[in-house]
């Protein structure tokens, strides 16, 4: 019946965590968590201008210094990242396990006269619908700390290392959970590119749940629950599936210069030192 499938596909607009929020711990979740009224505040939530300001030229210095030139953004999200490489040159393909987040993005696009090449995949089997090699994967904004299990972790990581040429790199970040598991979550630590009206912060944390809560102005809440993936754990699982050079960074400053950053950038290289 045509109303029926209409009903059956059509995107939840609320999010449900069911009676115990804090036991949902599974990678499949992520799906849901993008319902549609959160993807649209999305980029309330992430000033793009403050965003493109705090980061610089980061990336794109990381990328070009190595000679780089096709970037996959596995987690395109609203398309920040995919944005601002296609508009500094580079070939990108971009994609993400949200069909939402996707349409989103490719219209975040259009209204920059720009067309995003898009791939609806999820990380766990990314090459069964990305096809080609590329030189850099970009996994950004705190993504890779949607999975859960440690097994989806490697899977994901072994797919990236599979879809990169000899010589890629792959650019992952995340917040820095060691400093919020040790010592709790400070005010300080806010997301570096959330807009000026909206909150983020962990309304739950223990050793395998950081559940943040979103506030908007409207009123309206919403949440993820994340995995809080301490960053030592993190490169050696990179290290493990065969990454040779790893290096990570805390708030855009090479390691040891800042104590305290918000995130960790880790860039982890295929090839060995020259
Ligand atoms: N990179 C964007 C940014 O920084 O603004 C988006 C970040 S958002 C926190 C995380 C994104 O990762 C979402 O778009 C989500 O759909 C995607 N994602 C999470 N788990 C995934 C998976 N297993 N496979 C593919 N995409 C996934």
């Amino acid at each position: 019946m045509v109303s029926g499938s209409r009903t059956r596909f059509a995107p939840k607009s609320k999010q449900e965590y069911g009676p115990d929020p804090n036991a949902v711990r599974e990678t499949d979740k992520y799906q849901e968590e993008y319902v549609r009224g959160f993807v649209q505040k999305w980029d309330d939530l992430i000033d793009w201008d403050a965003r493109a300001r705090s980061e610089g030229r980061f990336f794109i210095d990381v990328l070009k210094a190595r000679g780089k030139t096709s970037v996959l953004d596995v987690a395109t999200g609203t398309g920040f990242h995919s944005i601002q490489l296609l508009k500094a040159g580079f070939d990108v393909t971009s994609a993400d396990g949200s069909a939402e987040m996707l349409a989103m993005a490719f219209r975040n696009a259009s209204d920059r006269d720009l067309v995003l090449k898009t791939v609806h995949a999820d990380w766990r089997w990314l090459n069964k619908d990305v096809h080609g090699k590329f030189d850099a994967i970009i996994c950004l904004g705190n993504s890779f700390t949607h999975l859960h299990e440690e097994a989806d972790r490697r899977r994901a990581l072994a797919e990236f290392y599979a879809a990169l040429k000899h010589d890629g790199i792959l650019i992952l970040d995340q917040r820095n959970y060691d400093t919020i598991l040790d010592d709790g979550f400070s005010t300080k630590h806010k997301f570096y590119y959330c807009g000026d009206q909206v909150t983020a912060e962990p309304e739950y944390v223990d050793e395998s749940l950081a559940r943040f809560k979103y506030s908007f102005p409207d009123g309206s809440e919403y949440h993820l629950n994340m995995c809080p993936i301490r960053k030592d754990y993190i490169r050696g699982l990179l290290r493990d599936v065969g990454f040779q050079q790893i290096h990570t960074y805390g708030d855009f400053q090479e390691e040891g210069e800042e104590t305290d950053p918000d995130f960790f950038i880790h860039i982890a290289e295929k090839s060995y030192a020259d």
